[in-house]
């Protein structure tokens, strides 16, 4: 895939649907790509809820559990798609983002032996629910059930993806749950957030580094000193950690080993005090 006019285009170089979108603003420079779930039961729905004014959302693609991508915004016009939200310094992410948006229904609950939308009532069978618990849960909050993606929809996420960090010089690929942690919880814990970000952009999953703590050093939940902090904090001068992502001076950690006798601690912390080992 590639881009033209901004506009997607497939390897038999006809571009993907376009059915536009009129909840959209102004010229954006994109910088990253952020990744949703719909929450509902059809891309179809999706598609009429971003081309019904009432609804003031919008997304630049839409990706069918078949692979099936629509776009509904040109991607240098700003979508309605983050809402209140924040990255480092940034804030109102729909000003710097790309918003991709797979059909799933998203966290499930059980309801009379099923695994049940509480948004739409469908139900879903076993074979499409992972059962895990959301990163940014609280410790000790019981797992819930994640509509599963499909691998058609993976494929074409990673296609379009690497088609437009080729073309922006996107240079991260975030969750919604990730810029508005206390109130979103999309893709969750079956998008495969980890290999996507290491084949989008070259890094993360093996290719991880290994600095130690030259100071104690705070952990927080979130890049940030207004995040809480983390059991466990701070680390001890000369804890290990592998560093997985960077957001400015805030970098996210998994501490090697245990710190203070927690064991498997992943949080933010400032660069300062952080030094390859
Ligand atoms: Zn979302």
């Amino acid at each position: 895939m590639k881009i033209r006019n901004h506009r997607l285009i497939k390897d038999d170089d006809n571009s993907v649907a376009f059915i536009p979108s009129p909840n959209i603003g102004g010229v954006i420079q994109p910088k990253f790509l952020i990744i949703h779930y719909t929450a509902g039961s059809s891309a179809e729905g999706a598609i009429s809820w971003f081309q019904n004014r009432a609804s003031k959302v919008s997304a630049h693609l839409v990706i069918a559990r078949d692979g099936t991508i629509t776009q509904m915004v040109a991607f240098n016009r700003l979508a309605q798609h983050a809402g209140v939200s924040q990255w480092g310094s940034l804030t109102s992410l729909n000003r710097y983002t790309i918003g991709i948006e797979l059909d799933n229904a998203g966290k499930l609950i059980q309801s009379g032996g099923k695994w049940v939308s509480p948004l739409t009532r469908r139900s879903y069978a076993e074979s499409e629910v992972t059962i895990a618990n959301h990163k940014n849960d609280p410790a000790g909050t019981p797992p819930s059930g994640w509509h599963a993606y499909t691998e058609a929809q993976i494929e074409a996420t990673l296609a379009a993806s690497l088609a437009l960090v080729k073309a922006y010089g996107l240079t991260d690929v975030l969750g919604h749950e990730d810029i508005a942690p206390g109130r979103k919880t999309d893709p969750g814990p079956d998008f495969p957030m980890a290999s996507v970000r290491s084949r989008l952009l070259g890094r993360g999953g093996d290719q991880s580094e290994h600095f130690q703590t030259t100071a104690d050093l705070n952990v927080r939940s979130g890049a940030g000193t207004e995040f809480s902090l983390l059991p466990g904090s701070p680390l001890p001068v000369g804890t290990e950690v592998e560093v997985l992502q960077r957001n400015g001076v805030w970098w996210q950690v998994d501490v090697v080993g245990s710190a203070n006798g927690v064991m498997d601690i992943v949080g933010w912390c400032h660069s300062r005090h952080l030094v390859a080992k």
